[in-house]
């Protein structure tokens, strides 16, 4: 679809410009606060679509799989991430486990799924029901999803662990580096352009 408004919008202070168009890479600023208005999309609906069920997929592998496997004189114990949201509960740490458990699975996980749903409606130029829900659900959500802060946060724990332990990483983790690419990828799109993709099915 390349019949998008010739007009568009500053989010932030409302300064209305003349759409131009992006070649690959580039994005548009708005002149006044710098926010941006629009970025180049080089990948297709059906592209992010399967981005969208690839990230499914990972999560799954993600959050069934031992994130690490620690080893201490013949002794071994791993654990997965809902393992470990478990014990920070049992250890009376349970707002640390209940942050872990919305910023890890739940946010990231509706992230997922409503984008897939918008998605795969998308992919005919259709609205999915619930569109305009979705899609503003989907803004709110993605601050909320901290999958690249927990990354980090193992990389640092097991650097640390390795003076006690012996410290293997698991497959978990390696399916939350991949997912962590994903969400990158995925961040580098602008979900607005599904607006300009889809048209209001009639009634
Ligand atoms: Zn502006």
């Amino acid at each position: 679809m390349d019949k998008a408004p010739s007009l568009i919008v500053c989010e932030h202070c409302d300064t209305v410009y003349r759409r131009q168009p992006l070649a690959r890479g580039q994005v548009a600023r708005c002149t006044v606060c710098d926010a941006v208005l629009e970025r180049h999309q080089w990948l297709s609906v059906d592209g992010q679509f399967a981005l969208a069920l690839t990230g499914l997929i990972v999560f799954v592998i993600a959050n069934v799989s031992p994130i690490v496997t620690l080893s201490l004189s013949g002794m071994q114990a791993d654990t997965t991430l809902w393992g470990a949201v478990i014990a920070m509960w049992n250890d009376d740490a349970q707002v640390v486990s209940v942050l872990t458990a919305l910023t890890l699975f739940f946010f990231p996980l509706a992230q997922i799924l409503m984008h897939g749903w918008v998605l795969w409606f998308a992919r005919n130029g259709r609205r999915a029901p619930g569109f305009r829900a979705a899609m503003s659900a989907l803004v709110r959500v993605k601050p909320w999803s901290m999958i690249e802060v927990f990354m980090l946060g193992v990389l640092v724990a097991v650097v640390k662990a390795h003076a006690y332990f012996d410290v293997a990483p698991g497959a978990g983790i390696w399916a939350f580096g991949v997912l962590t690419v994903l969400v990158t990828v995925f961040a580098s799109h602008d979900p607005r352009n599904l607006w300009d993709a889809t048209t209001e099915a009639r009634p």
